[in-house]
């Protein structure tokens, strides 16, 4: 595609970025037949060929409008244009520019601007947060906080460290005290760093991206001195969505000059919780039943991890459902479904629906995103797939 970038940003870093990715698109338009925006809307700027060509008109300086906005709001940022695109164009890193340019010169309405400054607010800090979600289930609002289980001594040599992160200790303890217990099965030690908090991503996706850059560092502030003293082999994602974001942090930090380099160390030791268990780990089981699983696409297209939870789950037993279009959204994408709750819910329905179809008696996922909106619309009992493999082990 041929570019041409107005002044205020064609020697930026990121206008630099913008204008590779943008040469690569051929406009082929193959991305369309997985984008779920495009799916539900029909509309050719709701798509990520769309959405490219109204970023570079932006980048190009063209006039904004809160249509332009409005078409990169519906986006989901699930990247399954990029997992669908014979050229390889980086739809995600593109939709983060355009993002912020459109954001800086079109003004939101005030109501708009409210919501997603509470929400900016609220949701990064786990205390605000866990008050909220304690008042929401006085009243019967919010979901049951699904609670811990016991947490083993660090009794070995091997150490990793897990996010504990903003929303899930809240909701549920009980996947990361899951996760602790496999892994201590398997001869590694995992340890939560109390003060490590939200990981940029919420307030990053909210197109306040210097707040969100802000919460990465006061991050890695709070792991450096395990991570300086070499005492955790690995830093462990129990959400995909978090995971998504901090192996990120080498991109989103590269302009830092002062945090480029722990930025980088952070990323290369990030891994999701699928990439430090292996199925020789776990004992071979059998007739655990049928479960169906939802692979979030920050795991299956931001992370590009496919087949290695399904492999797990299988070691221990669970039968898996075929399950259709499994490369879909579900509509939750962070704050998304809050934001845009009509086309969320759309996509809650095919997706539940998809997921139902061969009757499983549970259905496992990865990201406490995806699992709390699914379960708001289903019966069927919503786990993460290590809550699912440590009570197979139990
Ligand atoms: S992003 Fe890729 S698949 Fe989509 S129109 Fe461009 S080149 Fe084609
Ligand atoms: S990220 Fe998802 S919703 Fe956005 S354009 Fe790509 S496929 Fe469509």
């Amino acid at each position: 595609m041929q570019t041409q970038l107005a002044d205020f940003i064609r020697e930026t870093p990121e206008g630099r970025e913008a204008d590779a990715i943008l040469r690569k698109c051929v406009h082929c338009g193959f991305c369309t037949a997985t984008c779920p925006t495009y799916q539900v809307l029909g509309d050719d700027l709701d798509s990520p060929r769309g959405r490219i060509y109204l970023i570079k008109r932006a980048l190009e300086g063209a006039p904004l409008s809160g249509k332009t906005r409005l078409h990169l709001d519906r986006c989901l940022t699930c990247r399954a244009c990029e997992t669908t695109c014979p050229s390889g164009v980086r739809y995600g890193r593109l939709v983060d520019i355009g993002r912020a340019v459109v954001e800086a010169r079109t003004r939101r309405a005030p109501w708009d601007r409210l919501r997603r400054a509470v929400l900016a607010f609220g949701l990064p800090r786990r205390a605000l947060f866990t008050a909220a979600l304690r008042l929401g289930q006085l009243v019967g609002m919010a979901p049951e906080t699904r609670r811990g289980g016991a947490w083993p001594a660090a009794r070995h040599a091997r150490k990793m460290l897990v996010l504990r992160g903003c929303v899930q200790p809240a909701l549920a303890p009980s996947i990361n005290s899951a996760a602790a217990r496999v892994l201590d099965r398997a001869g590694v030690s995992l340890l939560e760093v109390p003060g490590a908090g939200c990981c940029g991503g919420i307030r990053f996706h909210l197109n306040d991206q210097e707040a969100g850059r802000d919460d990465m560092r006061a991050l890695i502030d709070a792991w450096w001195p395990m991570v300086a003293g070499r005492e955790t082999e690995a830093i462990v994602m129990t959400a995909s969505g978090c995971g998504v974001t901090v192996k990120d942090y080498v991109h989103l930090l590269a302009t830092d000059s002062t945090y480029r380099g722990k930025a980088e160390r952070i990323s290369e030791l990030t891994a999701d919780l699928c990439e430090v268990i292996r199925p020789e780990d776990l004992p071979q089981g059998k007739s655990q039943g049928r479960i169906a699983f939802h692979s979030p696409c920050t795991l299956q297209h931001g992370q590009q991890l496919r087949g290695k939870v399904e492999a797990l789950l299988t070691r221990v037993g669970y039968e898996l459902v075929p399950v259709r279009d499994a490369h879909l959204c579900c509509g939750s994408a962070g704050t998304y479904s809050l934001l845009q709750p009509q086309i969320a819910g759309e996509l809650r329905a095919r997706k539940l629906a998809a997921l139902e179809e061969g009757a499983p008696r549970a259905i496992a996922t990865a990201n406490i995103g995806c699992l709390t909106h699914l379960q708001a619309a289903t019966a069927t009992p919503l786990r993460h797939w290590i809550e699912l493999i440590d009570a197979a082990l139990a």
